[in-house]
């Protein structure tokens, strides 16, 4: 796959999980939820015959479902989550003279890349969890206590474009009492070769959607996606959030496409903000080195081990390197993202309601204690 080509991580060897995900299935005992990242969306379809970048989110949805998921949920819903997170950090970090620039946190490949080269920036990526792992506590917290069910009983499964997440959701600080937030990770082909394995054919299945009340995500959530949509979806909340004003024109065109390494400024209450944003390890390299040497004075950037970010993730259908296949995918996104009715994270309502019955502030007390994490120094490699 594309990561084991890129990335020096852990992920270099890939364990296959469809058995585990089976046996959970099995298990009685067992309540098995189940997330979806937004780049599995644009992809999946492939397996089954479809044109790259087709959207298959209410077919995956009723895939899901005829698995015997007990819960169909969207890994969308906790990336409106984390940008609640990510923008009030960055916020704070701004009003408070913080560490700039803020760096996103959501691709397990490059944090762990991270920690091995730029051990003495520790401080400056956002400490927020990745969406797949926010969404694993709040399955085991919020939505248990809601829906009666003892934490120890739920299962939750992700279903991501990524080799390296299986990795991720293995790290000791990803846990509560030390039951882990996540229990086990599919790629995007896992997936595929389960409903191959049980005679289902996605294409030919009517829509259906997710479940709630972490099955509901504004667009924001789905650009996460592909490289630049996470930056772009903090700057939505970020910018409203500072200046209480309404951003009009959502769409951050500066911020999308293949360039290797992309760059946009925007004025927020008279400063100029500058973003960038990173994809693929090499580029990534160059623009922390810039920082590292003081060249370069961002205040947010975005980094994706992947190029085209998660859309071209190792878990994902083999692409080959053909640039036409991402750029589908990545079109794929930017439609659903377009179609949704609201394209703002804090203007999920049950990311609101989630706030409001349970976790208090964005960044506060309670949300620390769950969504957020620390990085450790590693051996140069
Ligand atoms: Fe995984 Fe996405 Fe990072 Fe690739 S860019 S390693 S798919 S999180």
């Amino acid at each position: 796959g594309q990561c084991v080509a890129v990335c020096p991580t852990a992920a270099l060897t890939e364990v296959n999980n469809v058995p585990k995900v089976w046996d959970a299935l099995y298990n009685e005992k067992k309540f098995v939820m189940v997330q979806t990242a937004p780049a599995v969306r644009v992809a999946l379809g492939e397996e089954f015959g479809a044109e790259p970048g087709t959207l298959v989110t209410g077919k995956m949805a009723a895939a899901l479902r005829r698995l015997g998921f007990n819960a169909v949920f969207d890994t969308d819903f906790a990336a409106d989550l984390t940008i609640m997170e990510e923008a009030a950090e960055f916020a704070h970090r701004l009003q408070h003279g913080g560490k700039l620039p803020i760096l996103t946190s959501c691709c397990p490949a490059w944090v762990k890349f991270f920690e091995h080269q730029f051990s003495d920036m520790l401080d400056i990526p956002s400490t927020c969890k990745s969406p797949h792992e926010m969404f694993g506590v709040i399955a085991k917290t919020y939505y248990a206590e809601k829906m009666g069910l003892d934490p120890e009983n739920i299962y939750v499964v992700s279903v991501m474009p990524c080799l390296a997440k299986k990795y991720e959701a293995a790290r000791p600080e990803l846990t509560q009492d030390e039951a882990p937030d996540v229990d086990t990770v599919i790629t995007t082909r896992e997936l595929a070769q389960m409903l191959k394995e049980a005679n289902i054919d996605l294409m030919t299945l009517e829509d259906e959607e997710f479940d709630n009340p972490l099955g509901e995500s504004s667009g924001a959530g789905v650009i996460f996606g592909a490289t630049g949509g996470v930056i772009e979806a903090a700057l939505r909340t970020a910018y409203e959030w500072l200046t209480n004003e309404t951003l009009e024109k959502v769409d951050f065109y500066d911020l999308r496409g293949f360039e290797g390494i992309k760059e946009a400024t925007v004025n927020i209450n008279g400063a100029d903000i500058k973003i960038a944003v990173a994809h693929g390890l090499g580029n990534a390299r160059r623009l922390l080195e810039d920082i590292r040497d003081g060249k370069a004075d961002y205040h947010a950037i975005e980094i994706m081990a992947c190029p085209g970010g998660c859309i071209g993730g190792g878990g994902q259908p083999y692409h080959h390197g053909d640039m036409e296949i991402l750029r589908k995918r990545m079109e794929g996104i930017y439609t659903e993202d377009k179609n949704k009715v609201i394209r703002k994270s804090h203007e999920n309502p049950y990311i609101k309601k989630l706030y409001e019955e349970y976790l208090g502030e964005p960044y506060g007390e309670k949300a620390h204690k769950l969504l957020h994490t620390h990085y450790v120094k590693r051996r140069k490699m």
